[in-house]
């Protein structure tokens, strides 16, 4: 029987604590510090090396190593847990005389005249309590009512930013039990992410970033929580045990040195004065931020003054959340213009009156589709109220009809597609108009946006504009004209330095390397997004695969519906999409998935098909064990095929494995060949 493992060499156990000591420091450089020292690919190196050592040395993995952090395993619900120190929540000030009233308690219930403030931002996130042991991160809850949340601690785990292992600087102590207090939260640009992502597979939005955060929490899945662009900021203690602080400040700096992310923009405030002060600033013009604040938290300073004043039954006495006012605004519509998707669909957004909301300027607000234009009645030069929920993007919340002016003029989606004037039709059960000229050019310039994106192809450097300057002056006409791109082509044009152009030439030939997984997703297929992308990458291990997969395998493949199968038969049936993969392939860009292939484990050179329903695991988990031992899964049984492993229910497979004589492998065997335990 084939085995792995046994004990590591001694070289090797120092060579696993040397990597996940390297991994974590450079997660805390990318995830907390936002100052990465390496790449992604060299990050990408380290992980890999870390990963293969584990699986050839099981006895090796520890609970909190990085590769640790998603579990392939969904759980089938939350069980409670009590927190040591209750959540309370916080009362809230909404005027400055608020947050005077608040001071004037607190200095009657201390009995002095001066108390000094610390002064954070809010974050509009989820609270969260993480519970630490010295070093190590034990479990994580949410809230629920205050004295007991739901223990999401695997899902808390797929959160780069949260330390599973702290790692004090010289001379500093960790307490011997500590509840960390935070809030979880999604950053603005993961959430306009995600709710695209949404769209296109057509489900139901985030109304905002918090409710974002707080879905992506409560997923039974951690594999799809991972997915999700979660950050984490902390900003407070509960039970503590071992250690002092005496100030938040100083615990804040604590938390910071050890390795949390905390608000950036905290500020001391000496006295009530320069609290009001803070107050006013950020109302009138915030800081610019990439994740929600709803407010700013003013906390006194003084740890031993915080316990002396106590709480209510509800909440602290010794801080207060101070709220920004509503933000909405009247102001007028002037226009209504219809910009193109990278898929062609037509969206109409409205140009408004520059006005003033929540610390920005606002002029365009997004109307959706022309639903959304009906529901509203909204018309050319009416009066709107705009609101930035969740200071995302603007949205007109209604018109002010009393203001209606008689020239008011209504607007109609235009049948054609402004860009290149192809006809734009609205498909039964769809919201959209869309262009149907695949080579328009509005099109074109969003495809390309989004084939060179950080999380798709990764061309460093190539921004919107240059994209602009690319379709416009006719060098680009698809994705693939990217790479028959010359210096010369470059350095011709405007914007470009020679040293940009160097630069430019080789981060596009560098993205040629790119994995199967990230092509797909940058292929802008319908509904195919990031991790959909990843699935099918590890499933087809090669485009040639997926092109000519029938609706039938695609559906067979776990996390496909027939929406997204469909979406990818019609793609690759398109001859136009056919030739820009041609185009791709000759011009050298990898076209299959090369992370597991090179794996030499017991397994290499097997080859494996599996066949009917696992119980004890699911099919990618199954095929994933596969690929770490060097086995390689093949869609169909053949001569090629050395095992067949026959879950219940098999199908066609099974009859053609006997057929052909070829080994079959039952669910408890197939286990014992890879080492599978529960
Ligand atoms: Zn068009």
């Amino acid at each position: 029987m084939l085995t792995v493992g046994g004990k590591a060499p001694r070289k090797v156990c120092l060579e696993v604590v040397r990597l996940r000591q390297e991994i974590r420091l450079h997660d805390r450089k990318y995830y907390v510090e936002h100052a990465p020292q390496i790449s992604d690919r060299e990050y990408d190196k380290l992980y890999k090396r870390l990963k293969d050592l584990e699986v050839q040395y099981p006895s090796l993995v520890e609970p909190d190593s990085p590769t640790q952090r998603v579990s392939e395993r969904p759980i089938t619900g939350f069980r409670p847990i009590r927190h040591r120190v209750e959540m309370l929540s916080m009362d809230n000030a909404y005027s400055t005389a608020d947050v005077e009233d608040f001071h004037t308690r607190v200095i009657k219930n201390l009995g002095r005249s001066r108390v000094s403030y610390y002064v954070e931002p809010k974050i509009d996130g989820l609270s969260i309590s993480l519970t630490y042991e010295k070093e190590r991160f034990v479990h994580g809850a949410t809230r629920g009512d205050g004295v007991q949340g739901d223990d999401v601690t695997i899902n808390l785990k797929t959160i780069r930013s949260i330390p599973l292992v702290l790692e004090p600087p010289q001379g500093v102590s960790l307490p011997a039990v500590m509840e960390v207090r935070g809030e979880v939260y999604m950053s603005r640009e993961g959430f306009e992410e995600v709710n695209r992502e949404r769209k296109e597979r057509g489900e139901p939005l985030f109304a905002n970033p918090r409710n974002a955060a707080a879905g992506s929490l409560k997923l039974l899945d951690p594999r799809l929580t991972a997915a999700r662009p979660l950050g984490l900021m902390v900003h407070g203690v509960g039970a503590l045990e071992g250690r002092a602080f005496e100030t938040q400040q100083e615990l804040l700096e604590f938390f910071q040195g050890v390795g949390f992310p905390v608000a950036p923009r905290a500020l001391y405030c000496p006295s009530i004065r320069e609290v009001i002060g803070r107050l006013r600033e950020w109302t009138d013009e915030r800081p610019p931020m990439n994740f929600e604040i709803d407010g700013l938290v003013i906390k006194v300073d003084n740890r031993k003054d915080q316990a002396k004043l106590g709480a209510t039954s509800k909440s602290p006495r010794w801080m207060i959340a101070y709220k920004f006012p509503a933000e909405r605004a009247g102001t007028r519509l002037i226009d209504i213009i219809v910009q193109v998707g990278r898929t062609g669909a037509l969206t109409p957004v409205a140009i408004l009156e520059p006005v003033h909301l929540s610390g920005t300027t606002v002029s365009r607000a997004t109307l959706h589709n022309e639903d959304e234009i009906e529901r509203l009645d909204v018309r050319i030069g009416d009066s709107v109220l705009v609101e930035k929920s969740g200071e995302i993007i603007p949205k007109i919340v209604k018109v002010i009809e009393r203001k209606r002016r008689g020239d008011a003029r209504r607007f109609a989606m235009p049948e054609r597609c402004p860009a290149c004037g192809a006809p734009a039709r609205r498909a039964s059960g769809e919201v959209a108009r869309r262009c149907e000229n695949s080579a328009c050019q509005a099109q074109v310039k969003q495809r390309l946006v989004h084939f060179v994106r950080r999380k798709a192809m990764d061309v460093e450097g190539l921004g919107t504009k240059m994209i602009d300057t690319l379709v416009n002056k006719k060098l680009i006409h698809d994705v693939a004209d990217l790479y028959a791109l010359k210096y010369a082509d470059l350095v011709v044009l405007e914007r470009f330095a020679e040293k940009s152009a160097e630069n430019l030439m080789r981060a596009i030939q560098e993205s040629k390397e790119r994995s199967l997984s990230r092509l797909l997703f940058g292929l802008g297929i319908r509904h195919v997004g990031e991790r959909a992308a990843e699935v099918l990458a590890s499933r087809f291990r090669n485009m040639g695969a997926l092109m000519q997969a029938s609706h039938e395998e695609l559906t067979e493949v776990e996390e496909v519906g027939p929406v997204m199968a469909e979406a990818i038969v019609q793609f690759f049936g398109i001859p136009a999409n056919r030739r820009v993969l041609e185009k791709l392939k000759q011009a050298g860009v990898n076209m299959a998935e090369k992370e597991f292939s090179k794996v030499e484990g017991p397994l290499s050179g097997k080859g494996f098909v599996l066949t009917g329903t696992l119980t004890s695991m699911a099919r990618s988990d199954a095929e994933g064990l596969i690929h770490r031992l060097g086995g390689v899964t093949q869609l169909s049984v053949s001569k090629k095929t050395d095992f067949v492993v026959v879950g219940e229910k098999p199908g066609s497979k099974y009859q053609k494995a006997l057929a052909l004589g070829i080994q079959i492998l039952r669910e408890a065997e197939f286990q014992k060949l890879v080492g599978f335990k529960k």
